[in-house]
């Protein structure tokens, strides 16, 4: 589908800077804020950080992106949205990468005892060593 008419479906204003922050993370992936404005600035002439803020901000408002901030990072967006899949971060590069959540839709654990809270999401994060890391340990 294309930016446009993701943007009208989800009830935004079809903007430049909107289009080339959803094309950008089309690309797939997750990216840092500074990231993104990067590659945006390499399809439009100017945009000022603010403005991809503000974009990233009403796209995940409307589902379109997905913002994830695992401990120690800075936050990451993503246009992988509405799945409740997972993500593994690598301790020591802090390499990411998608994990499909088992059941599908969130909260995918159950609690023990809820406490009375109606619960509707549980986050969770794994976390360990990714492939390149395992193979070459670091020796510091
Ligand atoms: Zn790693
Ligand atoms: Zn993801
Ligand atoms: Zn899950």
């Amino acid at each position: 589908m294309s930016p446009e008419i993701l943007l009208r479906d989800h009830g935004l204003r079809v903007t430049r800077p909107r289009i080339a922050v959803l094309e950008v993370l089309a690309e797939g992936g997750h990216f840092e804020v500074d990231e993104i404005a990067n590659r945006v600035r390499g399809r439009l002439e100017t945009v000022s950080m603010q403005a991809v803020y503000d974009v990233l901000g009403a796209l995940a408002r409307v589902g379109l992106a997905r913002r994830i901030e695992p401990a120690g990072s800075p936050a990451l967006y993503e246009r992988r949205v509405g799945d409740n899949h997972h993500h593994v971060v690598c301790r020591s590069c802090g390499a990411i990468a998608d994990i499909d959540c088992a059941v599908g839709a969130a909260p995918c654990l159950t609690a023990s005892d809820d406490r009375g809270f109606s619960i509707d999401e549980a986050e969770v994060t794994y976390w360990g060593m990714c492939p390149e890391c395992v193979a070459t340990p670091a020796t510091s």
